[in-house]
């Protein structure tokens, strides 16, 4: 069972980390796609020997190509050369870790192939989560979740019915700055933001771990990988980010997953599902921890939770706005642009201030995203915060 696998983000964390798996179990690349990191897409090409790669910024298309006149791999740039890994039927599945709404072409271009899809990009279920199961569920297409909550719900489900589920338990680590008042975080910076306690990631879902609207994303996610009510979704504050999750069926019995914080547990199963095979990370010692602690999370100060858990109860483009939103506002965050709590307000005012409409196509969706966009940038230009 050589599977053929394909990466969109393959130079990013998740990517990087899906590589590891690979080659520990000597799996086959397909393809690689990457943002603009061309040196280490160029020794993945190396190592992996992919038949097609894709660099995303076009500037940097002609270097990539200079650089590997030597291989036999064909080389794509752009949007169209990532939809064209996307949606290439050679491979079995496409794990799609690309950051942000970028990502929701290219996974509706693997469904409309019939590709299965591991899903990184919780972005794309969050602002298109209504066209994408749809279509999968049309077109027979499985979409394995990578995130390690949803794999956890995931592999809570493996053996039991879907519709004896009671509801889920979503755990959250809570963030750097769990604990802190909205008057503590006015004057937070983006380096103290980027330091996560217990899991190593990307800058964008790092600081939506800060702000917690990376669960307010998950819950979101979750409701449409698992067809959930958002009142069957429950957050819990887990320091310890041991309890990846769990699920509570009719009997009330609850089954959780349990590991290290380590996404290659995650990354493998979505990739060889339904395989259990060893994995390169530690093994988990619950006497390591000792204690395991578990809270509400605090909707007040972190406001951005609140507003996605409202954002899905109002449907349609709602969620789709606030991802654009929040999208925005941690770029200019990043950039000193505005303050940490602006990030919350932000995305408050664009679900508020823009009419969510019903997703009836993918231009529906980018017309939204883009109107939130266009929101958040005049804001912030006029100072209105
Ligand atoms: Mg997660």
């Amino acid at each position: 069972m050589e599977k053929q696998i394909s990466i969109l983000g393959s130079t990013g964390s998740i990517g990087t980390q899906a590589l590891d798996v690979v080659r520990s179990h000597g799996l086959s690349v397909y393809a690689l796609a990457a943002n603009h990191h061309i040196d280490l897409l160029e020794k993945q090409t190396r190592e992996f020997h992919p038949k097609r790669i894709c660099i995303f910024d076009t500037a940097c298309y002609p270097e990539l190509k200079r650089r590997l006149f030597d291989l036999p791999v064909e080389i794509l740039c752009g949007m169209e050369g990532l939809c064209e890994i996307a949606g290439d039927p050679h491979a079995d599945i496409l794990l799609n870790s690309v950051v942000g709404m970028v990502g929701l072409l290219p996974t509706l271009t693997a469904i409309d192939a019939g590709i299965d899809i591991a899903l990184a990009n919780k972005e794309t279920l969050v602002a298109g989560g209504s066209l994408v199961m749809k279509r999968a569920a049309q077109q027979g297409v499985k979409i394995y979740p990578v995130d390690s909550e949803h794999s956890a719900i995931f592999q809570c489900l493996q053996g039991n019915q879907r519709s004896q589920l009671h509801k889920i338990i979503l755990t959250a680590s809570g963030g750097p700055f769990f604990g802190m008042t909205r008057a503590q975080l006015r004057t937070v910076k983006a380096a103290d933001a980027l330091r996560h306690p217990n899991w190593d990631m990307g800058n964008k879902i790092t600081i939506d771990s800060a702000t917690l609207m990376n669960k307010g994303l998950e819950f979101i996610e979750a409701k449409w990988l698992f067809d959930l009510e958002p009142e069957q979704i429950e957050i819990v504050v887990h320091r310890q980010s041991v309890i990846h999750s769990a699920v509570e069926f009719q009997d009330l019995a609850v089954i959780a997953q349990l590991g290290v914080p380590d996404m290659k547990i995650p990354i493998q199963y979505a990739l060889l599902y339904p395989e259990r095979l060893p994995c390169p990370t530690k093994p988990l010692s619950l006497t390591d921890y000792r204690t395991l602690t578990f809270e509400k999370p605090d909707l007040e100060t972190f406001s951005c939770l609140k507003t996605a858990i409202s954002a899905i109860r109002i449907g349609g483009t709602a969620p789709c706005i606030m991802n654009g939103a929040n999208e925005v506002a941690v770029a200019a965050f990043l950039e000193g642009q505005i303050g940490f709590l602006d990030i919350g307000t932000l995305a408050e005012q664009a679900v508020e201030k823009i009419e969510a409409i019903e997703i009836r196509s993918y231009e529906d969706v980018m017309r939204a995203d883009t109107e939130a966009r266009t929101f958040v940038r005049e804001t912030i230009a006029r100072g209105d915060l």
